[in-house]
C-alpha cells in the first residue's frame, strides 16, 4: 500500500524522507507542493530531484477527498459531502463573510457524544477522521476555491481561506492525535500558514484533551456549554457526567495561560423553553464568573425528527441583553447555510455501519471511563 502524503505533519513527512535518505529541506519543499500548491501530481514538483520523484511515485500518492457532492445556498454558503470510504461521506462548509472565509471541518464519521440536540450525534458513531481525511478538506477547498495558485491567496489578493473552525462533524478532540497533526498543517507556514487566533477547535468539553491541547497546540478554543447547570447539562450533553461543570471551567482557565486570544468563546444552543431563560442566562453570569470569555448563542436549527424548537427573536434578545449588561461580547450566530442543510448541527453526512452505531452508547461509556 502506498502511503498518502496527506497524512503526514512536517516532523511526519521529514522523518518519512529520513527513512530515504532525504534531507529535512525536501519535506519543507514537498509540503509546499501538496499544501500550499494543492498538486497531486509529483510530476509538477520542478523542484525536486527526478530520482526522487520517481521514488516517490513509487511509495506514495497524493490522495484528496473525493467529492459525491457539492451545494451552493444563495447566501454564498457551499457545502460539499466527501467520500470517507465504506459507504460514510462527512461534511465540509465553506462560510464567506465580508471580512473573511472560514471552512467548517469535520473530524469524525459520525460522533459519540449523542448531544440532545444534535443532527450528527443522531447519525451514530463509525470512526475516527484520518489526518488525510481532516486536512484534506482545507486542501480540496482551496483548490475549488481557487486558492492555491499562490499559497491560499486568491485572484482578489485576498485570503480564500482566513478562519477553519472544527466545528463539523464529530468531537474534534476525541480523535486527537490526527487533529493535532492537522493542527499542525494549518498553522505551518510552508503548508497553510494559518494564524493560531484564526484556527478554532470546538470541544464539549473533553477535559484532559484541552489540557493536551493548551501544551502540543494551543489555538483558539470554543467549548459548547449549552447549559448554566450539571442537571440540565447532564441531559443535554451527556459528556457531562463524566466532565461536569466545574471541571470544565478550571480547564478553560488553565487553557488560558497558553491560548492565543485571551478569552474562550463559549457556544451556547438555544433552545425554546429549554434553556433560553433569563434565568439560565444569570445563571451563566455567576458560572464563568472568573474566566475571561465570550458567547456566541446559536439559535436551534431544526432537523428532521428533533424535538426541540428555535426560540423566538425576542427571547434571543433578551438572553443575549443579561450577557452584555454583564459586559460579555455575546453574538447571536448568524444562520447560514440552512438552505443546504449546512447549518450548526445539520452536518449528518452518510454515517453507514450501524453495528457500531447500535451499541453507541457503549462507545460513550468507553469514552467516558477512559
Ligand atoms: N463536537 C464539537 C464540535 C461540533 S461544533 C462540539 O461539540 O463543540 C458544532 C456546534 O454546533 C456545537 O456547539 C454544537 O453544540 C452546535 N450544535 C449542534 N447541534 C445544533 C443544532 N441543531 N442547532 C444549533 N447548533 C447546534
Amino acid at each position: 500500500m502506498k502511503v498518502n502524503l496527506l497524512d503526514f505533519d512536517a516532523a511526519g513527512l521529514s522523518a518519512w524522507l529520513a527513512e530515504r535518505g532525504e534531507k529535512p529541506f525536501r519535506a519543507r519543499q514537498l509540503l509546499r507542493w501538496l499544501h500550499r500548491f494543492g498538486v497531486n501530481d509529483f510530476g509538477q514538483m520542478t523542484d525536486i530531484a527526478k530520482t526522487l520523484r520517481a521514488r516517490l511515485t513509487d511509495e506514495a500518492e497524493i490522495r484528496g477527498p473525493l467529492p459525491l457532492s457539492d451545494t451552493s445556498a444563495p447566501d454564498g454558503t457551499r457545502k460539499w459531502l466527501l467520500d470517507v470510504g465504506g459507504g460514510n461521506a462527512v461534511e465540509t462548509v465553506f462560510i464567506p463573510d465580508e471580512t473573511r472565509g472560514t471552512l467548517c471541518v469535520s473530524t469524525q464519521v459520525g460522533c459519540a457524544l449523542d448531544c440532545a440536540f444534535c443532527s450528527t450525534g443522531k447519525q451514530g458513531f463509525n470512526r475516527n477522521l484520518t489526518t488525510a481525511e481532516i486536512i484534506g478538506q482545507l486542501w480540496h477547498a482551496n483548490r475549488v476555491l481557487g486558492a492555491v495558485k499562490q499559497a491560499g491567496v486568491g485572484d482578489s489578493g485576498e485570503r480564500v481561506i482566513s478562519n477553519v473552525v472544527l466545528m463539523g462533524m464529530g468531537e474534534p478532540l476525541a480523535n486527537y492525535e490526527n487533529v493535532l497533526a492537522a493542527l499542525r498543517l494549518m498553522l505551518d507556514d510552508n503548508a497553510y500558514g494559518l494564524s493560531r487566533r484564526r484556527v478554532t477547535v470546538s470541544t464539549a468539553g473533553m477535559v484532559p484533551a484541552i489540557d493536551r491541547l493548551r501544551e502540543d497546540c494551543p489555538v483558539a478554543l470554543a467549548v459548547s456549554l449549552h447549559a448554566p447547570t450539571d442537571a440540565l447539562r447532564d441531559e443535554l450533553v451527556p459528556l457531562n457526567k463524566k466532565y461536569p461543570l466545574k471541571t470544565l471551567m478550571a480547564a478553560c482557565r488553565r487553557y488560558l495561560d497558553n491560548a492565543p486570544r485571551d478569552f474562550v468563546t463559549f457556544e451556547y444552543v438555544l433552545l425554546s423553553g429549554v434553556n433560553d431563560r433569563e434565568a439560565d442566562a444569570h445563571a451563566l453570569l455567576a458560572l464563568v464568573r472568573d474566566i475571561p470569555c465570550k458567547f456566541n448563542l446559536i439559535p436551534f436549527n431544526p432537523f428532521p425528527g428533533s424535538p426541540y424548537r428555535r426560540p423566538s427573536a425576542e427571547r434571543i434578545r433578551r438572553f443575549q441583553e443579561v450577557l452584555m449588561n454583564a459586559d460579555i461580547v455575546t453574538t447571536v450566530r448568524k444562520t447560514r447555510g440552512d438552505q443546504i442543510d449546512a447549518a450548526c448541527g445539520q452536518l449528518a453526512g452518510r454515517v453507514l455501519n450501524r453495528r457500531l452505531a447500535a451499541p453507541r452508547n457503549q462507545v460513550l461509556h468507553s469514552l467516558m471511563t477512559a
